[in-house]
C-alpha cells in the first residue's frame, strides 16, 4: 500500500487522534489489542439503538431480528477463517477461554496419568496453565518443545517428542512476545501423521496473516476479536463439527440445552451447546464487522505493509546502541521486542509514553519465554495497518532520549 492508503485507513480510526501527554499517540501495541475503526463502532451503537434483544428466545421481532443478525455474524466468522460450517465457529470470550473449553472438555476426559501435552517454550500463559491445570486433575504431563537463539522452534525436538501418550498438540500460531511465525501446516502434518490432534493459538496471527483452518486441517484454532479490529469480550473457538459432537459441555444453563427436567437434560446441537447463558450479542455482530473492514483491505495486503514496517523497525533498532532484539527469526509478524542493556523495560516504558509512544514494556504474559532470554522483561512495539514509518521514527527518538537519560 502507499501512503495515501495508509492515511486513509488512518481515518477510519477516530482514536488515533488523540494526544497523549500533549503529543500525538503513536500506538504500537497491537499485540495488546488494537483500535476499532468507526465501522465497528458503529456496529455496536447501530445494535443497541435499533435490534437490541436476547437472541434464540423471543418470538417478537426484535429478538428475531437480533438472533438473524447473530448467527449471520457466525457465518461471516466461518467464512474468513474458511470453516465448512457455521456451526464449527464456537462464541467465547477470547483466546483464553477458548484454550480452557478444549482443555476442559476435549482434553481432560480422554487424558489418564503419564498422558502427554505437547506445547512449545514460546507459548503466552493462556496456551499454559490451562493444560497445567489439565495435569493436575489427571496426572497428565506437560511437555514442552524448546526454542533456539532466534526464537525459533526446534522441530527435530518437536518430531522426537510427539510419543504415543501425546494427546494433544497446542502451538502458537505467531508469538506474542517474539513475533516468530510457526510453520504450522507442517507441524500439524507431523502430528496428524502420529494421530495426534492440534490446536493453534491464533490470537497474534488472525489480523495479519492469512487463516484458512481447511488447509491447514488444524482440529482447533482460537482468536480473540480485540485483536483483529473488534470489540473486547468475544473471540472465536473454531473446531471441526465432528471433534465439537463428541465433545461434552462445559457450562451450564440457559440456551445450552434442548430440553431439561430433573432426572434428565439433553443438549442443544453444535455449537450452542457450548453456549450457556446470554452471549456477548453486539459483540459477535461488531466482530462481523470488524472482519468485513479487514477483508476489504486485504489480509494479506495488511500484513505486507507490517512486513513493510518490521524490516524498517528491525534495522533502527540494530542501529540504537545497547539495545538487543528478542527474536530473530527469518519468518516474523510485525513485532519488534527489545531490551536495552542498562535500562529496565519499565522505565524505558515510561519514556516512550511521554513521548506519546504506547509500547508494551514487561512480559508479555510469556515468563517462559522472558527466562528463556535471560531478560525481567522486554519493550514490544507491534504493529497494526493503520502504523507507518513515522510511528517507528518516533519510537527511535524516543529510544535516544531513553540513552541520554539513562545511558552510561
Ligand atoms: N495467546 C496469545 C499468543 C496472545 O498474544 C494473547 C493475548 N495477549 C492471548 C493468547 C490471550 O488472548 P485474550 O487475552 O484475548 O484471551
Amino acid at each position: 500500500p502507499d501512503r495515501d492508503a495508509v492515511a486513509r485507513w488512518r481515518e477510519d480510526f477516530p482514536i488515533l487522534s488523540e494526544r497523549v501527554h500533549g503529543k500525538p499517540l503513536v500506538y504500537l501495541d497491537n499485540g495488546a489489542t488494537t483500535q476499532k475503526p468507526a465501522t465497528v463502532i458503529e456496529a455496536e451503537r447501530r445494535y443497541y439503538e435499533h435490534t437490541n434483544s436476547n437472541v434464540h428466545r423471543g418470538v417478537h421481532l426484535l429478538s428475531q431480528r437480533a438472533t438473524e443478525t447473530y448467527e449471520a455474524a457466525r457465518a461471516r466468522i466461518a467464512r474468513f477463517i474458511n470453516a465448512a460450517r457455521p456451526e464449527e465457529i464456537v462464541y467465547v470470550r477470547g483466546t483464553t477461554e477458548a484454550i480452557n473449553l478444549v482443555a476442559q472438555s476435549d482434553v481432560r476426559p480422554r487424558v489418564a496419568p503419564g498422558d502427554e501435552i505437547l506445547i512449545s517454550a514460546m507459548e503466552h500463559h493462556s496456551n499454559i496453565v490451562p493444560w497445567q491445570i489439565v495435569c493436575e486433575q489427571t496426572g497428565a504431563r506437560l511437555v514442552v518443545v524448546p526454542i533456539d537463539d532466534r526464537g525459533v522452534l526446534d522441530i527435530a525436538a518437536y518430531e522426537r517428542m510427539i510419543g504415543e501418550r501425546t494427546r494433544i498438540v497446542a502451538l502458537t500460531h505467531v508469538s506474542n512476545a517474539l513475533g516468530t511465525i510457526n510453520p504450522v501446516a507442517r507441524l500439524i502434518e507431523i502430528a496428524h501423521a502420529r494421530g495426534v490432534p492440534v490446536l493453534l493459538d491464533g490470537a497474534q496471527a488472525i489480523a495479519h496473516l492469512p487463516v484458512d483452518v481447511r488447509a491447514l486441517d488444524c482440529d482447533f484454532y482460537a482468536f480473540s476479536g480485540h485483536k483483529v479490529y473488534g470489540p473486547t469480550g468475544i473471540g472465536v473457538l473454531y473446531a471441526k463439527a465432528d471433534r465439537l459432537e463428541a465433545m461434552p459441555p462445559w457450562q451450564g444453563g440457559g440456551d445450552m440445552i434442548r430440553s431439561v427436567t430433573f432426572e434428565r437434560t439433553t443438549y442443544n446441537a453444535i455449537p450452542w451447546k457450548f453456549e450457556a447463558g446470554t452471549p456477548n450479542i453486539a459483540g459477535a455482530i461488531a466482530l462481523a464487522a470488524a472482519l468485513d473492514y479487514v477483508d476489504a483491505i486485504g489480509v494479506d495486503v495488511i500484513g505486507a505493509h507490517e512486513a513493510a514496517l518490521l524490516a524498517y523497525a528491525t534495522d533502527a533498532m540494530r542501529a540504537l546502541p545497547r539495545v538487543r532484539l528478542i527474536g530473530t527469526a527469518d519468518h516474523k509478524a510485525g513485532i519488534v521486542s527489545f531490551v536495552h542493556e542498562d535500562v529496565h523495560a519499565h522505565d524505558v516504558g515510561t519514556i516512550l509514553d511521554h513521548h506519546g509512544v504506547a509500547a508494551r514494556a514487561g512480559h508479555h504474559c510469556a515468563m517462559p519465554v522472558m527466562q528463556r532470554f535471560g531478560v525481567p522483561a522486554t519493550v514490544r512495539a507491534s504493529f497494526a495497518l493503520y502504523n507507518k514509518r513515522e510511528d517507528i521514527d518516533a519510537l527511535v527518538a524516543a529510544m535516544t532520549e531513553v540513552e541520554e537519560v539513562f545511558g552510561r
